[in-house]
């Protein structure tokens, strides 16, 4: 983590973050000086990655080994018609670069596994889960609480969504698979269901607030689930405890 004393232009580029008394210079420095990583760059990596730069966050690591199609644009903003068949990493690369000099992009264009996905989890201050698919999830959450990294997780489809916090570092925190026991789920995919384009940008929009809060240290949706109905637009916010037999968290 390199600590560069902010500069001039960045400290008015920030100014409105900086007037938060919840955010202050000290804190902006903290995202400026942070590493997140974010695992899919699709309909939730869009905006997660778009407001991640945008607040300042020094370091991002985009994880994505898809290719970017036409049907992928009515939801995953941060791709355009210019980028269709380049790698979204690539792609979400030039919008950020387009965006801001402050953020550092890493891109890494192949499936992250094993020791190379336990790598990056331990370089990263946070992770957000912007991937489609159980298999991904369980593996990213086995990793994040075997490292103690706070997974900001968040999945949509239809015009439902979800959002949570599995902090590790905290004892009393659930994990993802307290949430979700049976780890042969089947996925289904916003390809096969479809998916409302709001949908994904509302629930990687508190990705990036939550992966915010939790680098200032006040994360919000630890051991809580946030369940979104966008048709009715309701929330429902849920307590989700840890499951003491969990084979991933429990400390048996
Ligand atoms: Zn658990």
């Amino acid at each position: 983590m390199t600590t560069e004393p902010m500069s001039a232009e960045q400290r008015e580029r920030y100014d409105r973050q900086i007037r938060l008394p919840t955010v202050t210079e000290a804190g902006q420095q903290t995202l400026l000086d942070a590493r997140v990583l974010v695992i899919g760059v699709g309909g939730l990596g869009s905006p997660v990655a778009i407001y991640l730069a945008a607040a300042g966050i020094g370091h991002l690591v985009l994880s994505d080994f898809d290719i970017v199609e036409s049907s992928n644009l009515q939801r995953q903003i941060i791709h355009t018609e210019h980028t269709v068949g380049q790698l979204k990493v690539d792609s979400a690369k030039q919008f950020i670069a387009s965006l801001s000099p402050n953020t550092q992009v890493t891109t890494i264009d192949h499936e992250l596994t094993d020791g190379e996905l336990i790598e990056q989890v331990e370089l990263a201050d946070v992770v957000v889960d912007c991937v489609d698919n159980f298999p991904s999830r369980f593996e990213l959450n086995r990793v994040c609480t075997k490292m103690k990294k706070p997974l900001v997780s968040g999945a949509a489809i239809r015009q439902e969504g979800q959002i949570s916090t599995y902090d590790s570092r905290d004892k009393n925190s659930p994990c993802y698979q307290c949430l979700y026991p049976d780890v042969g789920l089947e996925s289904v995919t916003c390809a096969m269901e479809g998916v409302l384009a709001p949908v994904v940008g509302i629930i990687g929009t508190m990705q990036a607030q939550e992966t915010i809060n939790v680098l200032l240290g006040r994360p919000a949706l630890v051991g809580t689930l946030l369940l979104l109905d966008a048709q009715y637009l309701e929330w429902q916010r849920m307590k989700l405890p840890k499951n003491p037999n969990c084979p991933t968290c429990s400390e048996t």
